[in-house]
C-alpha cells in the first residue's frame, strides 16, 4: 500500500482517540464509572485495577492529546492544569533552581515560590522575551538551573519566547525544559518538537473550550519523565473525573474550528482597537507592531486569542469598560467559546510588573462586528469620545 501522508492536526482532533471501528461499536467512548477493576490472583495483572491509577476513560483524550502535540507517548490527564503544573515542577530537585517568566500564569509563579520554601528549590524570575537574560538565568552564576519554565505567550502579557534557543541553550548545561502551552494550544505550536521536556497544559481554556470543566494534562516524549509524571500523579492523587475527560474530548472536538474563529476575531478586534481613540494600547502578536510580532510569526501557527488592552483613564477606566460591556462576559479564565474579560491586577497574586489598567481579552467564536459594537460602545461611554 502506498504510504498515506500524516492527518493534518485539524483532522486529528476531529478522528483521534474514537473506539475501534466495527459493526455496531459507538463512534464516541464510553464513559466508565468504576473506582475499581475485577482482578485477582498473587500480584494484579492486567491494565486496570483501581481508577487512581489509570482507567480507560482517560485514554481517548490523552491518546488524542498525544497525536496533537506529536508525542511519543499519550498525554497524562491531571485534575487540573496546576496538578499537572505541580508534576512538573517535582522535576526539580530538592535544593535545584528554577528559572520561570516574571509573567508566567500567576498561580505558576506562586508555587514554584512555595516550592522555595518547603524543597529548598530556588526561584529566578526573567522576561521570558529577553533570550539573553534567560540565557544568563539559566547558566546562572554559581551553579546553571535545574528546569527552565516557558510560558509563551505569556499570561497576561503576551511575551513570545525563543523557545528552539531556549532550549538549546538550557540542554546545553543540563537543564531540562517545560513549557505550559495552554495560550498557543497545539495547533499553534509544538514544544516537543523544539525539544522541551516537558509540557503542560490547562485543559480547561482552549482544549476543553466551553468554560464548563477544570482539566490540566502533562506530556512528555521521554519514557523516563513519563514514568515520574505518571507516578507522581498516582501517589499525589490529582486525577481526572470521567466525565471531565468525556466533557473535555468532546471539546477538543471542535478545536481546529474554534481556534481559527477565534483568532481571527482577535486579530481583526486588536486592528480595529488600535485605532480607537479611547485606547492607550493594545497587546496582540498579529500586529505587526507588537514586540512578539516577528518570533510569533517564525515559530507559532497564528498569533492566538487573547488581547492585552489599557483604555486611556487608568484603573478606574479600565473597571468601567468592563461594567459597561453587555456582551463579553465579565470573568476570570479564558479559551471559552463566549467572549470575556478581567483586569488581571484584580488578583493580589499579579505580577506587580503587570500594569494595574490591564484588561485580558479572551475572544471568543461569536460574530466579530457583535464583540466589535459592545466594545466600542463600552470604550465610548466611559472616554466620552
Ligand atoms: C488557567 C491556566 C493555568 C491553570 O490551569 P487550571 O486548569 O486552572 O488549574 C495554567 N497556565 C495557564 C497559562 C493558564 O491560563
Amino acid at each position: 500500500m502506498p504510504e498515506r501522508r500524516p492527518l493534518s492536526p485539524a483532522t486529528s482532533v476531529v478522528a483521534a482517540g474514537r473506539p475501534e471501528r466495527r459493526q455496531g461499536t459507538p463512534v464516541n467512548p464510553a464513559i466508565v464509572l468504576s473506582s475499581t477493576y475485577v482482578s485477582q490472583g498473587k500480584v494484579p495483572t492486567g491494565e486496570h485495577f483501581y481508577a487512581r491509577a489509570g482507567t480507560e476513560t482517560w485514554h481517548p483524550l490523552e491518546q488524542t492529546l498525544g497525536v496533537l502535540e506529536g508525542s511519543a507517548h499519550p498525554a497524562l490527564l491531571f485534575a487540573s492544569g496546576m496538578a499537572a503544573i505541580a508534576a512538573a515542577m517535582s522535576l526539580v530537585p530538592p535544593g535545584g533552581r528554577i528559572v520561570v517568566p516574571r509573567h508566567a500564569y500567576n498561580v505558576t509563579i506562586a508555587y514554584a515560590r512555595d516550592l522555595g520554601e518547603r524543597s529548598g528549590v530556588e526561584l529566578t524570575l526573567v522576561d521570558i522575551a529577553d533570550t539573553d537574560e534567560v540565557v544568563a538565568a539559566v547558566r546562572g552564576t554559581d551553579r546553571p538551573a535545574s528546569m527552565l519554565w516557558v510560558e509563551t505567550p505569556t499570561n497576561p502579557m503576551l511575551e513570545v519566547a525563543d523557545l528552539p534557543v531556549l532550549v538549546e541553550e538550557a540542554h546545553a548545561v543540563g537543564a531540562l525544559v517545560a513549557a505550559d502551552n495552554t495560550f498557543a494550544t497545539p495547533l499553534g505550536q509544538r514544544p516537543l518538537s523544539f525539544g522541551t521536556d516537558v509540557v503542560v497544559h490547562s485543559v480547561t481554556k482552549y482544549l476543553a473550550g466551553h468554560s464548563d470543566v477544570i482539566l490540566g494534562a502533562a506530556l512528555s516524549d521521554d519514557p523516563g519523565l513519563h514514568e515520574r509524571l505518571a507516578s507522581y500523579r498516582t501517589m499525589h492523587g490529582a486525577v481526572a473525573g470521567p466525565t471531565e475527560a468525556w466533557l473535555a474530548l468532546r471539546g477538543v472536538r471542535t478545536l481546529a474550528l474554534r481556534v481559527e474563529r477565534s483568532q481571527s476575531n482577535a486579530a481583526e478586534l486588536a486592528r480595529r482597537l488600535a485605532e480607537h481613540p479611547a485606547v492607550a494600547e493594545v497587546r496582540h502578536p498579529s500586529l505587526p507592531t507588537d514586540p512578539g510580532h516577528e518570533r510569533a510569526a517564525r515559530l507559532m501557527d497564528g498569533f492566538g486569542s487573547i488581547i492585552g488592552l489599557r483604555p486611556h483613564g487608568g484603573v478606574a477606566a479600565a473597571d468601567a469598560v468592563v461594567a459597561a460591556l453587555e456582551l463579553w462576559v465579565p470573568a476570570t479564565s479564558l479559551g471559552g467559546v463566549e467572549s470575556s474579560l478581567e483586569r488581571r491586577r484584580r488578583f493580589p497574586l499579579e505580577s506587580a510588573t503587570v500594569p494595574e489598567d490591564l484588561l485580558r481579552l479572551s475572544v471568543g467564536v461569536e460574530d466579530v462586528e457583535d464583540l466589535w459594537a459592545d466594545l466600542d460602545q463600552a470604550l465610548r461611554s466611559v472616554s466620552g469620545v
